[in-house]
């Protein structure tokens, strides 16, 4: 399913990125216009606020509603910059609108829940404002797709994802795994849908935030949403991730941005290489798997069960071992193997069911 989209043309000096920036929650009027001053001081041009806030237990601050957003209008007044918030319900997305709110996000607790979002998209028919849709907190790149396609077809067209990370249930490093392949797919499926990284609630870690900004330009990510906080270690939520000002700018007067836009004659060189080494491996492939149709026809005749317990773990541990002598992860290699025996397995059982 298509999406019919205009650019988002957010402001921004450098080449790239743009970068939204501000704290997680509005919690004085102090508080906001202290962050939005200094931010504007270091040349943003876009300040984020959480108005009302998605707890995942109750009795945590839940935001000011409807007395913040009159802060963020004197931000705006003040310092120019553009003011983007959270929405979750038709009414968050009215008040918005009444206080001039230039851009609206929506959260990852209420991407994964379709009825929320076709309100949502309901309450915006008609309304020509950018939203930005978080990825639901689970790694299903469709319902992320699916929340896309609702504002999309509700008419709004100056659309972006922001990519936060995933829960799981062995998180390490991270507070939200950032499965690089999902967004990557995204890329891949709406070339032109811009892709903004969400590096805070992702790290959830102060020290994390530059490593992953750097991240997200390496992947041809289009901006960046960051919290920056007055006095981080005071704020009301997450505290642990929010950066000075002064912190922010730092980091990201220091991203490389890579220039993708013109390919080398070695790049071109050394991609052709690729290509031909894809061909020979479509061309082993389909070698090995007409050996394992053969195979199919020796299990029919002599009564045999397709799945061989014993063979496939051979397989698996074998080459496993082997792609870790060719420095390779052993783990790639065993998916690699195991998704191989699937489609062989497939093959095999067209055969002996025939
Ligand atoms: C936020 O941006 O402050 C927020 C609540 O993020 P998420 O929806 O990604 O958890
Ligand atoms: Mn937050």
């Amino acid at each position: 399913m298509e999406l019919d989209l205009l650019p988002l043309e957010f402001p921004s000096d450098r080449k790239r990125p743009f970068v939204i920036a501000g704290p997680c929650s509005a919690e004085t009027e102090e508080q906001v216009m202290t962050t939005a001053r200094q931010l504007a001081s270091k040349g943003c041009h876009m300040f984020r606020a959480g108005v009302w806030k998605p707890r995942t237990k109750p009795g945590g601050f839940e935001g000011h509603g409807e007395p913040a957003l009159a802060w963020l209008q004197q931000v705006k007044k003040e310092t120019g910059m553009l003011t983007a918030i959270e929405v979750a319900k038709p009414e968050h997305v009215e008040l918005a609108l009444k206080y001039g709110v230039d851009i609206l996000w929506i959260g990852a607790r209420t991407t994964v829940n379709p009825f929320a979002v076709q309100e949502l998209a309901d309450s915006l028919k008609g309304v020509d404002i950018p939203v930005l849709v978080k990825n639901p907190v689970s790694p299903d790149l469709e319902l992320w797709i699916g929340a896309l396609l609702r504002f999309n077809r509700a008419g709004i067209k100056r659309l972006g994802a922001i990519h936060r990370g995933f829960s799981s249930v062995d998180q390490k490093l991270y507070r939200n795994a950032p499965m690089w392949h999902i967004p990557i797919e995204l890329r891949r499926r709406y070339t032109n849908l811009p892709i903004v990284c969400d590096p805070s609630h992702m790290g959830g870690r102060r020290d994390l935030v530059a490593p992953l900004c750097q991240q997200a330009m390496d992947m041809g990510f289009d901006g960046l949403i960051v919290e920056s906080h007055c006095n981080p270690d005071e704020a009301w939520s997450d505290a642990s991730q929010q950066l000075v000002p002064d912190v922010l700018d730092f980091i990201i007067d220091r991203l490389v941005i890579r220039d993708n836009a013109e390919m080398t004659e070695s790049l071109a060189s050394l991609r052709k290489q690729i290509d031909e080494m894809d061909n020979a491996l479509m061309d082993l492939l389909t070698k090995r798997m007409r050996i394992s149709r053969e195979i199919a026809i020796y299990k029919k005749e002599h009564n045999m069960a397709v799945v061989q317990a014993t063979r496939y773990n051979e397989i698996l541990d074998k080459r496993g071992a082997q792609g870790s002598l060719c420095g390779m992860s052993p783990d790639f290699v065993r998916r690699i193997y195991e998704a191989i025996h699937e489609e062989s397995v497939r093959q095999q059982m067209e055969i002996i069911n025939k």
